[in-house]
């Protein structure tokens, strides 16, 4: 649902404006399934809209229950017949958290990310990023589940800094007051290090959360995870990171899925310690360990022991780090395991 394409058509039908904020405020409350719901129209109007206005850009294809219930995937299908995967997930009781896809595929080929084989299709539309938001809305009232999706978070299919005009229109959607309404510190959009988009994000959304995708804090075995390192190297992270806190003065996230033998021994330890110390202000970066899901890639999980004695390193260093609890693993909709189908 694009709400000026709604607008737009009631303008067409000679009606007057309160009835499209009427319609907007309706469906972006996720009550709404189908024209037909919405009773303050007449008939007539009603049914004209069906025949011609399409109320969603998605529909779902299939969708997967984690055996506790605190996590959802759907497979949605666009109109081109691409789809995409979107994820609920609840990491407190009564609250909820969607991560969304900003593209069809991705192109950024991180090495341990199931979504970085497929290549990149095509980017997302605002309206097929917001649909997901408002999938999960309708999703959650359908079913009568308890509580409130109040935080998105960009973690999806797809690196959102690569589609930011798209991205910064899906993000006007979902904080205006007259469409969805949702605080901008509710919203996180995550990067594996376009640094353009960072610096853009934090001159046009300082309130928006940022989360850094950093993985390993050394150059030559960030380019051989992530090859966008070979165009943002650490040096420019560091850097980027700097302006990003003068611009906005807000927390980043460090993401930072630990892999065995890979990135998770003391001398890694030390290297991202050495990366936040050299950004000078620790107190606003916060590093998320994230327990590897298998993509299929030659990656294993780090030891439950060692993440504890990572994040132990970190801790004494003075920098603050969680390791993230695991939502969704049984239905492969946790970080890195989004992969689609055509
Ligand atoms: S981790 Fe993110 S940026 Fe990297 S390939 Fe996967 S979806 Fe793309």
């Amino acid at each position: 649902m694009h709400p000026e394409r709604i607008r737009t058509f009631l303008q067409e039908q000679g009606e007057p404006a309160y009835r499209a904020q009427q319609a907007i405020d309706a469906i972006c409350s996720g009550r709404v399934l189908s024209f037909d719901d919405l009773t303050t129209w007449s008939k007539g109007l009603r049914e004209k809209a069906a025949a011609e206005l399409p109320l969603m850009s998605l529909k779902e294809k299939k969708i997967l229950a984690s055996s506790s219930k605190v996590a959802f995937k759907a497979l949605v299908e666009l109109a081109d017949g691409n789809s995409v995967e979107t994820v609920l997930m609840s990491p407190k009781p009564g609250l909820w958290t969607t991560c969304i896809s900003s593209q069809v595929g991705c192109a950024m080929a991180c090495t341990f990310c199931a979504t970085g084989k497929l290549g990149l299709m095509r980017n997302l539309t605002a309206e097929e990023i917001t649909d997901q938001v408002l999938f999960w809305m309708q999703y959650m009232h359908v079913h009568n589940m308890e509580g409130r999706l109040n935080n998105i978070v960009y973690m999806g299919m797809g690196e959102p800094m690569a589609n930011l005009t798209n991205v910064e229109e899906s993000l006007q959607l979902l904080t205006d007051p007259k469409v969805f309404n949702f605080g901008d510190r509710h919203i996180s959009v995550s990067t594996s290090g376009l640094v353009p988009g960072i610096l853009r994000l934090g001159k046009n959304w300082p309130q928006v959360n940022l989360a850094l995708s950093l993985h390993v804090a050394n150059d030559i075995e960030r380019t051989a995870m992530m090859p966008v390192n070979k165009s943002f190297n650490i040096a420019k992270l560091q850097a980027a990171l700097k302006e990003y806190f003068t611009l906005t003065n807000r927390k980043v996230f460090l993401e930072y899925i630990l892999l065995r033998g890979e990135n998770d021994t003391p001398r890694h330890a030390q290297q991202l310690i050495d990366f936040i110390e050299g950004i000078g202000k620790p107190h606003l970066l916060h590093v998320n360990l994230i327990v590897y899901n298998k993509t299929g890639a030659k990656y294993e999980e780090t030891p439950r022991e060692q993440s504890r004695g990572f994040a132990d390193r970190l801790r004494k260093a003075g920098i603050h780090a969680t390791i993230r609890k695991n939502l969704g693993r049984d239905i492969s909709g946790a970080c890195g395991q989004l992969a689609g189908e055509k």
